[in-house]
């Protein structure tokens, strides 16, 4: 079976030695796999869809591990002969599955990695809230001197660890579902599930899919091991065999705060990061304590500025109407909403009634007008606009002190930007050209 997947147990270094493998997507994840694989003497070919993904002096460089890169269109060059097919985060297997040979095993750039580790895992999986919840549960680790890695599907990749060749006491991993539907041995000694909504149905073949693979982070547990599942999945546990860890299902008990990160959602986040952390001898006060100093990542509820008395907010990462949601959950002030963009997945009726009580204007920019307009027309007054430079500046003039300005889109950002943080970049920057002018009279000025 060549250098083939053993269920459920981690890859052995060893058997990678001479085996051929075709790594999926040059990003950050997808070069560090190579590189992983190269070192431990595999032949790699390292594909990407876009032919402008590796540069010449990258390819030069590749060249030299020994590395052959393929950039362009997938075909079934690039699988010719694999033995073993990696797939970096985000790449669902339907891109390259039409020039896949059968039975060729695909399996993440995490479950490669794991074959190198050791260590025990904190693995945090959810639709929205990963981000926050890993880095609170590294930032109380780090404040009681724990040595962790903190990465995964996000920031560092878990293979540029290994390559790095560090030694962390606990590794702290963000996993998606489409890591999870390739990854077969982790084994978390704590996993969390924060929550699950539908998303990424452009992606997954339907929500069963989807819901599988978040339930396959616990798969591999034993009684030793914790499962965290917050009390909204508990519809979806109850009655099934989650798994063998002990599980403890969490909301808001201890009511855990910590600067800018309002919001019921995020005192969930901080109860789960605190849980995560207990095994390591962590008490609430010192949970606390550690989130007291916690500064969280931008565009996730971010306050930008206040001018006139309307507070501006940054939610551009809010890219499910479950975030939406809990955005609208955050605040009591009227919400003069902005949102649009690129649409995968979710269901806009679902949040009408608080858009109803809550909202006081929609200003949609780019992609996905029709979908707003069918869900919300009737509740609330709806302007659009093609760029989001030109509704702020609409919907900062509706608004009167009190009021605040909330970009919680709702939708992905591919539409019109590069990702979620050049959306939010480009929020910052219209509201900071708003200058001081009076509120409520820009869209005057600008007729
Ligand atoms: P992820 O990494 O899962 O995308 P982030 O922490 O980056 O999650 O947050 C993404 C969006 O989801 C932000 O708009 C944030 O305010 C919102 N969010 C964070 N935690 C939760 C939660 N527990 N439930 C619902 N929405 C959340």
């Amino acid at each position: 079976m060549g250098c083939a997947q053993p269920a459920r147990r981690p890859l052995d270094p060893a058997a990678i030695k001479e085996c051929r493998v075709t790594v999926v997507g040059a990003g950050r994840s997808g070069r560090a796999a190579a590189t992983l694989v190269s070192r431990a003497g595999g032949v790699v070919r390292l594909t990407d869809a876009d032919s402008g993904a590796v540069s010449e002096a990258e390819r030069r460089k590749f060249s030299a591990q020994g590395v052959d890169i393929r950039t362009g269109p997938h075909s079934e060059q690039d699988f010719a002969e694999a033995e073993m097919v990696v797939l970096s985060p985000g790449i669902p297997e339907r891109q390259i599955a039409p020039f896949l040979p059968k039975a060729t095993p695909v399996i993440s750039e995490l479950e490669l990695a794991l074959a190198w580790v050791q260590e025990p895992i904190m693995a945090v999986t959810g639709t929205n809230g990963k981000t926050t919840t890993v880095s609170l549960l590294a930032h109380i680790l780090r404040t009681r001197g724990i040595h962790c890695f903190e990465g995964g599907n996000i920031g560092t990749p878990l293979s540029e660890y290994v390559l790095a060749g560090q030694e962390a006491e606990v590794l702290v991993l963000e996993v998606s579902s489409f890591q999870l539907q390739h990854t077969f041995s982790l084994r978390p000694k704590v996993g969390v599930w924060l929550n699950f909504s539908l998303n990424h149905l452009d992606h997954h073949q339907d929500v069963e899919e989807y819901r599988a693979a978040k339930r396959s982070l616990f798969a591999n547990q034993t009684p030793t091991d914790r499962a965290l599942v917050h009390a909204s999945l508990w519809p979806e546990i109850r009655g099934t065999q989650l798994t063998r860890a002990h599980i403890t299902v969490f909301d808001r008990e201890h009511g855990f705060t910590a600067p800018q990160l309002p919001g019921a959602h995020n005192s969930s986040n901080l109860e789960a990061a605190y849980l995560a952390c207990a095994p390591w001898g962590i008490s609430v006060q010192a949970a606390q304590e550690a989130f007291s100093s916690y500064i969280p990542h931008p565009h996730r509820l971010q306050g930008v500025r206040e001018i006139n008395g309307v507070l501006f907010v940054n939610d551009s990462k809010a890219t499910t109407v479950h975030a939406l949601q809990a955005a609208l959950h955050s605040f009591d002030r009227p919400i003069h909403l902005l949102a649009g963009g690129r649409y995968k997945g979710g269901d806009l009726r679902a949040v009408a009634e608080l858009i109803q009580r809550q909202v006081r204007s929609v200003t949609l920019f780019g992609e996905s007008r029709e979908i707003f307009v069918q869900a919300w027309e009737s509740i609330v007054p709806m302007h659009w606009l093609p760029n989001l430079e030109d509704a702020v500046v609409y919907a900062a003039g509706l608004a009167v002190p009190g009021d605040m300005v909330l970009l919680s889109p709702a939708m992905s950002s591919f539409d019109l930007f590069a990702n979620y943080a050049a959306r939010g970049e480009a929020f910052i920057r219209a509201v900071e050209g708003l200058g001081d002018k009076g509120i409520g009279e820009l869209r005057d000025s600008e007729k």
